[in-house]
């Protein structure tokens, strides 16, 4: 038998899509001179799908990777390539959203290791969805992490729109000698402090890459914002600057509403030190804030309790000493805006996940009214690839109801709206990624860049900026494995089945036909290609979050010591079809009430 070979082999599983962004997912495989393999897996995100795909989110198909089990037959079937370890690299959706849907639908997930707020953020979030936790281990910038024989893992500091980003530098061994080392950097950004957590500390980071001599060295870069047309940054303070001016500028307006991206702590911050400057309180309205603050509050970091609001939201907007009232919310994309219009009508008792934002922008937020009181600062830069027409879409809403609406300048100008730059891109433009790699070469000259995190132009303007200062780049795809050994990247494993993802169906209710579907809803599990055409259903989940939860963000301690408690790598309850009738009735009365209480 001939002599197995060593190699090393990235794969990336997601993350690097014709069109949208998101499903980030990479895979590292290394095989020693005995034939053993190892495996370490970078992220499982979600992707943003279009709405006329029917879906609300995809995933990178990892069957070869996780044990799963038929959640009908209870059935095992064993993965292919078993992942040791899985490393996240921050808690946006897009490198985690496919955590939980995983687990409902019956696979097994790896030991995940993560920053604090990271971890403590997962925990959260599998607690709201009344789902144990899988296994995590926290880390932190500077830990070395030996996976199996001949893998080792070190974190390293990122600078990111959260908290507690890290970047992977892998070493692969081969007979206790360095093979071959792959720096995965996550979403990042090279310049400037942040308001909150740690930095981008540039000569650690080159000191990592320099430290041990390496046959090859490949980088993963961050393409996101590597356009020609990417601006200079503007820097936290200038941004605060710049909204305090904005709301002085409708001094007249006294409701300021500030859609975010519930998890872009570094944008919170901006509206907390804008609060601060306003001698107000903001109210943070969505349960995805509420998470976000109590994970800050986990991680040891600040939690704004001098301007953040502790009290109802009734309580909020009837306080007499607070002239300016200030409400952070979630939606900046405006998440369930099209399902909600083109499944329900107008009928206020949608079963549709919906974002604050949306709720007020469709005049169905219990509490909020928008009229001329008010000033929308829609601070997010509308991305078209995530929202697609809704984020417009909800902006025109809003103003149709007397709202001013100051927005920060996207890629291209949306109705005539007064433009302000309010925020900054979490993610490196494409002069700091020149200025970065100029001493990236200096450290270690022979590495190669493989683009990740963006469309295949993004990658290519990646691509093109390196040539200019003499840095070999290897532009990948979904799919594709490359080995990386001796100076060179191969393409070992071009993609030549179909790619296939994961995608989530939340079950609608027919318009016409008396309603059927429970208030938490149903997701159907599908198989998909990369253009959403369906080829099996997998399995249909209910959700399992308590119906009696909802819409109660008071009762954090609870839930926060619940995931502090709980036990690893408890089987999922199981729902069966028989019961799923007795949920609906159960979930529908219970909505009723609420419904009545609220009028
Ligand atoms: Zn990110």
């Amino acid at each position: 038998m001939a002599k197995p070979r060593v190699k090393t082999i990235l794969k990336f599983i997601g993350g690097i899509n014709k069109d949208r962004i998101g499903g980030n997912c990479s895979v590292l495989e290394h095989t020693d001179e005995t034939g053993k393999t190892e495996r370490v897996m970078f992220d499982l995100g979600s992707m943003f799908t279009p709405y006329e795909s029917g879906f609300t989110a995809a995933y990178p198909n990892v069957d070869e990777y996780f044990d799963r089990t038929d959640l009908k037959t209870g059935k095992i079937y064993k993965a292919l390539k078993p992942v040791n370890t899985l490393f996240i690299t921050h808690a946006h959706e897009d490198h985690i959203g496919a955590l939980i849907n995983y687990t409902k639908m019956g696979y097994t997930l790896p030991p995940i290791k993560a920053g604090a707020f990271t971890r403590n953020f997962i925990r959260l979030a599998f607690a709201a969805e009344g789902m144990i936790a899988p296994e995590m281990e926290k880390i932190k910038a500077g830990d070395i992490i030996r996976v199996g024989d001949n893998i080792e893992v070190e974190a390293v500091d990122v600078s990111h729109s959260i908290v507690d980003s890290l970047g992977f530098y892998t070493l692969t061994y081969n007979k206790g000698k360095p093979y071959a080392a792959i720096m995965n950097n996550g979403d990042f950004l090279t310049e400037e402090e942040m308001p909150v957590g740690k930095a981008f500390n540039k000569a650690r980071y080159l000191d990592t890459l320099k430290r041990k001599k390496v046959p090859t060295t490949v980088l993963c870069l961050d393409s996101t914002s590597t356009t020609p047309q990417s601006s200079e940054r503007i820097g936290f303070d200038k941004a605060v600057e710049n909204t305090y001016n904005a709301v002085m500028t409708h001094a007249d307006r006294n409701l300021i509403i500030s859609p975010v991206i519930s998890r872009s702590v570094q944008n919170i911050a901006i509206d907390v030190e804008t609060a601060r400057r306003l001698g107000t309180k903001i109210f943070l309205d969505g349960k995805w804030l509420q998470t976000v603050k109590n994970a800050m509050a986990l991680s040891g970091y600040e939690n704004f309790d001098d301007v953040i609001y502790k009290g109802t939201i009734q309580g909020y907007l009837n306080d007499k000493r607070l002239t300016k009232k200030y409400i952070v919310c979630t939606g900046a994309f405006a998440q369930g805006l099209e399902n909600y219009e083109y499944n329900v009508g107008i009928d206020d008792t949608s079963p549709i996940p919906m974002s604050s934002a949306t709720k007020m922008a469709l005049d169905l937020h219990p509490y909020v009214k928008i009229d001329k009181n008010v000033l929308i600062l829609a601070r997010q830069r509308i991305i078209e690839e995530i929202n697609g027409r809704t984020g417009p879409k909800m902006l025109q809403l809003f103003a149709s109801q007397g709202a001013a609406v100051v927005m920060t300048p996207g890629n291209r100008p949306v109705g005539g709206f007064e433009e302000v730059r309010m925020q900054d891109s979490g993610h490196a433009n494409a002069n700091a990624v020149k200025a970065l790699m100029i001493d990236v070469k200096k450290a270690v000259p022979d590495v190669i860049v493989i683009p990740i995190h963006g469309n295949p132009e993004q990658c290519r303007n990646t691509e093109e900026i390196m040539s200019e200062i003499g840095v070999k780049t290897y532009v990948a795809g979904n799919q594709e494995g490359l080995e990386i050994s001796h100076g060179k990247v191969i393409n070992v494993e071009p993609k030549v089945t179909p790619m296939t993802w994961y995608a989530v169906k939340s079950v609608m209710p027919n318009p016409f036909a008396e309603r059927e579907i429970p208030l938490e809803g149903m997701k159907e599990y599908w198989e998909v290609t990369e253009d959403y055409h369906p080829l099996q259903k997998i399995c249909e989940v209910q959700n399992t979050t308590k119906s009696k939860e909802r819409g109660k963000y008071n009762n954090h301690e609870k839930k926060i010591s619940q995931a502090e408690e709980m036990p690893y790598r408890e089987q999922m309850r199981k729902t069966s079809l028989k019961t799923k009738n007795k949920k609906i009735k159960t979930a529908y009365d219970l909505r009723k009430k609420m419904d009545k209480r609220n009028r």
